[in-house]
């Protein structure tokens, strides 16, 4: 089993530790992740209805499944031409966005005329469907320190007809300096990405434990900072797209045992691992959720609900 997962490129250190947490299944996420993963799109709600933008769709020949966690989401089975190229795409009725990436934002529920926060924002996929939950009422204030990634951010916010975002060219580590207090925040972490080796396949390879070490560290840094500016009874949404214990359970555990915080219930997803490489972790960390490729062909992704209290 070790043997075919250094065949598909995966290097000793995670071979041996994906057989550790999942035993046979590490092969069939392996994989499944080696597919591409169906092309998703969110409906835009701020510019068009899902019924009529999907009718549209369906006249061109487009056909697509419901993504079961959100009533915009789609992916696509039938795809007669790019669908970037149509007008529907280019005119911003419809956003691009991998099926476990739209579960962030409807886990955060946020509400028109709240004030959020969107810890690491770029390109602006979640900030989007943010803003479309809180029908551009409200505020939301969005922090991201990749400079490209902003560019492009700024582009699909437009696309889209947002108009409630504040984008900060800026480490959300110094989101304390406005002075401001968030009924809810998301935190789409960054991470070592192992969860998108369909489009990053390097990824088997090129990483290390000081990687995941060095995304840990960053990790509890930013929750500690968002946390330290949520409104009480305020929600804070961690999500990644990584599939190891050390930035998803690891850190909710260490929030557990050092803030004032609960975990709430999600509804999709599995639950997360109780007992990651035989380390015990409290019987609440199962309410946090994990998407896997093999199950739920989507990335491999990681959310937690948290509520201060
Ligand atoms: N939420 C985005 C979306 O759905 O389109 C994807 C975010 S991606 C997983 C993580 C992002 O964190 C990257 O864009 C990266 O530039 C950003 N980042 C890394 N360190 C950061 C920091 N200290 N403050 C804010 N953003 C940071």
């Amino acid at each position: 089993m070790i043997e075919r997962l250094f065949s598909l490129g995966y290097s000793k250190t995670f071979a041996e530790r994906y057989y550790r947490l999942w035993g046979e299944r590490a092969l069939a996420i392996a994989e499944a992740m080696e597919k591409p993963l169906p092309r998703c799109f969110r409906v835009n709600t701020l510019q068009i209805e899902v019924p009529k933008l999907t009718k549209l769709l369906n006249r061109k020949g487009f056909q697509f499944r419901r993504v079961p966690w959100t009533r915009e989401g789609f992916c696509l089975t039938r795809e007669p031409f790019s669908i970037t190229s149509t007008p529907e795409y280019l005119s911003g009725l419809l956003y691009i966005q991998e099926a476990s990436s739209m579960y962030p934002p409807v886990a955060l529920d946020p509400k028109p005329g709240e004030v959020v926060a969107d810890m690491a924002a770029a390109p602006g996929g979640k900030t989007s469907y943010i803003a479309q939950l809180m029908k551009n009422e409200g505020i939301i204030y969005a922090f991201d320190v990749g400079e490209e990634r902003l560019k492009e951010t700024r582009l699909n916010l437009s696309r889209l007809g947002v108009i409630n975002t504040v984008l900060f060219h800026r480490s959300s580590l110094h989101i304390d300096e406005l002075g401001v207090e968030f009924d809810k925040i998301l935190l789409d972490a960054p991470c070592t990405g192992s969860g998108t080796i369909h489009k990053n396949p390097e990824r088997k390879a090129n990483r290390s434990m000081d990687d995941v070490k060095f995304c840990q560290g960053l990790q509890m840094k930013l929750l500690e900072k968002g946390l330290s500016v949520l409104k009480r009874g305020g929600v804070l949404v961690y999500s990644t797209c990584s599939l190891e214990p050390e930035e998803n359970e690891f850190v909710v555990q260490w929030v557990l045992d050092n803030f004032d915080v609960e975990l709430l219930p999600l509804r999709y997803g599995e639950p997360a691992l109780r007992a990651p490489f035989g380390i015990g972790l409290d019987e609440e960390i199962s309410k946090a959720r994990r998407f896997y490729p093999d199950k739920h062909k989507t990335s491999g992704f990681f959310v937690a609900r948290l509520a201060l209290k």
